[in-house]
């Protein structure tokens, strides 16, 4: 995964992104708006008819096999609640934004049918997981893929690589953008929404879908939709890829370590999708072709899979040591290998969510090195890195294991205290900073002196302070001590 900033500057690169049509923020924001009801829903839809022509065929069709027939927005709310129909209308409106026929070369189909499946299969797994999930379950799985349209439409001679590289390796989309591009499709796809402001219950799970590991801590709804995700992605990579026994293998090892083995049946459940998805084809304007054997194709697989587990495993391992070095790299400095700032972002937010709440006490520093260019100046670069990094050194051995330190900027660092109320973070706060006084670094005949200023700020469970404001507050304090005359710490609520 790369940062926000690497990637908004390859998308600054390549031109312009999808916007999202006006009719689609509209529905949007009654989405955000729980008070917001079937009026206002009714009045959108009523400005585009097209639109609510398309949701009332699909509400119609034998996916939900209503025995009435429904010919009013107002009566499909009554049946289905404004939830389901706000996102039906929102779903069409996004995939109505983006091409269909097939008239560049990408087989837009395939990709429509694939996030087609995708969205059943999300909404019949939700179903048996979590009830709270299923509204939301349709509309992550139909276009949880979406950054595979934009990478298409906004880098065309890079993305024609990765489908070559697909084709070749008979491999994900995922696996191949990683190889060609060094980012993938979760990258791009879920920024495009964050842009389109659509909220972090779909932005996360959807920029995690092959990788739930990697959100850990978030809350347990956004962690269960990244993982229901990354099992509908396993389903289609084994309804399309040639290596069925592995791809069964894979579906089977996380089900079972996602705690979902119970409710997985997989061939009652791929038949269920199976058909259901038959029933939304059309709506799509997609035609039906022959019969898929989902159970045949599992059976078989299972067969081989019996052959196979030692070979099996032993890709798993090794898919999962990739993994492990690609998200290492990911989530930390190369010079400090501190948790980077983007990590340090993330884990924030779920130090912010489990204090809030568990009522848990959370306190952050704000920590920047004293006139830290003069060692650059006067002792060269170099030994400014090598200060850093045993700066960094110093911080790690100084803190509890359940404490984040992170590289926050050039000489900056941010010291993220769970549990911790603000005065026991002060006493810490002022014992790092008596070490780095007290520390003589030497680096080849130079031996170097530095201090630094730490800012406190303590998060108070029972106001609702953002990210921000904990940061903001925190820099407050760090000016404070920097202009009391540096090497000291200062708390914010004494500034
Ligand atoms: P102050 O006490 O006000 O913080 O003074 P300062 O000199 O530390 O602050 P200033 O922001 O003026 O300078 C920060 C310096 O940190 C400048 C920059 O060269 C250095 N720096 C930032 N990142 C790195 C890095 O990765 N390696 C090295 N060697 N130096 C860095
Ligand atoms: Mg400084
Ligand atoms: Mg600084």
């Amino acid at each position: 995964m790369k940062s926000d900033d690497i990637i908004d500057e390859i998308i600054n690169g390549i031109g312009k992104l999808p916007t999202l049509p006006g009719v689609a923020i509209k529905i949007l924001e009654t989405v955000q708006d729980q008070k917001s009801g079937l009026k206002e829903l009714a009045e959108i839809l009523s400005t585009d008819p097209p639109l609510s022509a398309e949701v009332l065929r699909m509400i119609n069709s034998p996916y939900y096999g209503l025995n009435t027939r429904i010919t009013s927005v107002q009566h499909a709310v009554k049946l289905l609640g404004a939830t389901t129909v706000k996102n039906l209308a929102l779903s069409f409106s996004v995939v109505k934004s983006f091409q269909t026929d097939n008239s560049d070369g990408f087989d837009y189909t395939q990709f429509w049918k694939d996030s087609l499946f995708s969205a059943v299969a999300m909404k019949s797994m939700a179903k048996n997981v979590s009830r709270q999930a299923v509204d939301d379950a349709f509309f992550l799985g139909l276009l949880h893929n979406i950054g595979i349209l934009t990478l298409n439409q906004c880098m065309p001679d890079q993305f024609s690589l990765v489908l070559t590289e697909k084709r070749k390796n008979q491999s994900s989309y995922h696996d191949a953008e990683q190889q060609v591009l060094g980012f993938t499709h979760m990258d791009i796809g879920s920024l495009l929404v964050k842009k389109w402001g659509l909220p972090d219950t779909f932005y996360k799970p959807m920029r995690h879908h092959h990788l739930p590991a990697e959100l850990k801590g978030a809350s347990p709804e956004i962690t269960q939709m990244a993982r229901l995700l990354h099992l509908t992605s396993l389903l289609v990579d084994f309804v399309n890829l040639p290596d069925k026994a592995y791809q069964l293998g894979l579906i089977e090892h996380f089900a079972k370590e996602y705690g979902f083995e119970e409710h997985f049946q997989l061939e009652p459940l791929l038949e269920e999708v199976g058909e259901l998805t038959e029933a939304v084809f059309p709506v799509f304007e997609i035609k039906i072709d022959s019969e898929t054997r989902y159970i045949e194709m599992i059976e078989t697989a299972r067969k081989e899979l019996i052959h196979l587990s030692a070979d099996f495993l032993s890709r798993l391992i090794e898919q999962n040591k990739r993994i492990e070095i690609l998200n290492e790299r990911a989530t930390h400095d190369g010079l400090t290998k501190l948790t980077n700032y983007q990590r340090f972002q993330e884990v924030l937010d779920e130090e912010m969510y489990r204090s809030k709440r568990y009522k848990f006490p959370l306190t952050l520093l704000m920590v920047d090195l004293d006139h830290f260019k003069k060692v650059n100046d006067t002792m060269g670069h170099l030994a400014g890195d090598y200060v850093l990094r045993e700066t960094a050194e110093l911080l790690k051995k100084s803190l509890r294991k359940s404490d984040v330190a992170a590289r926050y900027g050039g000489e900056e660092f941010a010291v993220l205290l769970p549990e911790t109320p603000k005065e026991g973070a002060f006493i810490l706060a002022e014992r790092l900073r008596e070490k780095l006084a007290a520390t003589c670094f030497n680096y080849g005949e130079h031996t170097i002196y530095v201090t630094m200023s730490i800012g406190i700020a303590a998060h108070s469970p029972k106001t609702d302070s953002s990210n921000a404001d904990l940061i903001k507050k925190a820099d407050t304090a760090l000016y404070r001590a920097k202009e009391d005359g540096r090497n000291r710490c200062c708390l914010f609520s004494d500034c």
